[in-house]
């Protein structure tokens, strides 16, 4: 009989009950979120199906536990849980079996066996103004972070404490919190920011180290280029309104009730680099634009310090309509307007291949 352990990621979902046409419909989704060509597909399909569960160590340090929830918590079991389900999580402070000493064996174990080759993935910012503030099996964070980080493949560092520092790192900053990326130097770093991190963001990173073995492509700060590519503010379905000079003055005005542009409101959408705006939240029922809320800009370092979540950036937004600036605007608008309808018939096209290429690797 085969160990649960010894199982391939396609075998422990076929346990689940997860039918292939649904398991390529997820691979179809994460090969297009990637912009990766449908060619891909195949290729997704067959490196998930056959890997052999990988060994995750996941640490959580100074953090709210707001980035396992936000993974774990969706209300039907996606396909996307269910790949995090099937790697070995090895060690995870919230979600594991084990504790005491067992706990710390098991990361033991886990380091020894998978010397090499284990991801280890961590949320939470690192104290660094006196160990005390926060320990482990009365290890310091910071302890354990170079201990477990020596045997690592790589490291994904999940939500903005972790990768920037986050909350905990904010002004005064009384703990002295520092991020993974300030610690360590030697070892391939992926930043999966946001307060928290969207679930298929977090997955998708899963999914390219699983297909490809390598770490995907990462922006100036470290961010995977195919989810933190793009500002809120260039796939903002409020964006015409922007570019007509036409902006919600307070939450309740005739503006907010027509679902103008929130940049007057604090929106930090045009500074701010994340997929929230196309993944959307909560199994894509949403998200805080759509809700009506502008974006805090969480996923950016130092967006807790940032000068006011409801204060509005400095960009020309007067008089918008009448200006050059309008013209400026326009052209952008033009140039959007034709990108939707060229990515919509592209969408269109590739949602057909995509399809196609369903349906012929079903048979
Ligand atoms: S400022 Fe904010 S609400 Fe307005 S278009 Fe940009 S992202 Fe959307
Ligand atoms: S909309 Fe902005 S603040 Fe909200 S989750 Fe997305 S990036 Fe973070």
């Amino acid at each position: 009989m085969t160990n649960n352990k010894d199982k391939t990621l396609g075998e422990t979902l076929r346990s689940q009950g997860i039918s292939r046409r649904s398991f390529l419909k997820y691979c179809a989704a994460t090969a297009s979120m990637m912009a990766l060509s449908p060619a891909m597909i195949p290729k997704i399909a067959h490196a998930l199906e056959s890997a052999r569960r990988p060994s995750v160590i996941w640490l959580s340090f100074q953090e709210c536990t707001g980035c396992t929830e936000s993974l774990t918590r969706a209300h039907t079991a996606t396909i996307e849980s269910l790949i995090f389900d099937a790697i070995s999580l090895d060690y995870h402070h919230t979600l594991q079996a084990a504790s005491g000493h067992a706990a710390e064996e098991a990361r033991e174990a886990a380091m020894k066996e998978n010397f090499g080759k284990y991801l280890l993935v961590v949320d939470g910012s690192i104290p660094m103004d006196n160990p005390g503030y926060s320990t482990i099996a009365g290890i310091s964070n910071y302890d354990m972070l170079m201990e477990s980080a020596k045997g690592a493949a790589a490291i994904i560092a999940v939500g903005t404490c972790a990768t920037y520092g986050g909350i905990p790192h904010a002004n005064p900053n009384p703990t002295g919190a520092v991020s993974v990326g300030d610690l360590i130097k030697d070892k391939p770093i992926i930043n999966v920011p946001g307060c928290p991190p969207i679930p298929v963001v977090i997955t998708g990173v899963l999914t390219h180290f699983l297909t490809f073995g390598t770490i995907p492509e990462l922006d100036h700060i470290g961010r995977p280029k195919v989810f933190y590519g793009q500002s809120i503010h260039d796939r903002c379905y409020r964006r015409p309104f922007y570019d007509k000079g036409l902006f919600a003055e307070t939450f309740d005005d005739e503006g907010a009730k027509k679902g103008w542009c929130l940049y007057k409101l604090g929106c930090k959408g045009p500074t701010t680099y994340n997929a929230c705006a196309t993944t959307k939240w909560n199994d894509g029922t949403s998200w805080p634009i759509e809700a009506g809320h502008p974006c805090l800009g969480c996923s950016e370092p130092d967006f807790w310090d940032g000068g006011g979540f409801y204060k509005s950036l400095s960009m020309p937004t007067e008089n918008i309509a009448q200006t050059a600036v309008y013209a400026a605007a326009g052209a952008v608008a033009a140039g959007v307007a034709l990108g939707a309808m060229n990515k919509s018939k592209k969408n269109s096209a590739a949602k057909a291949h995509n399809k196609t290429t369903i349906d012929d690797l079903e048979k």
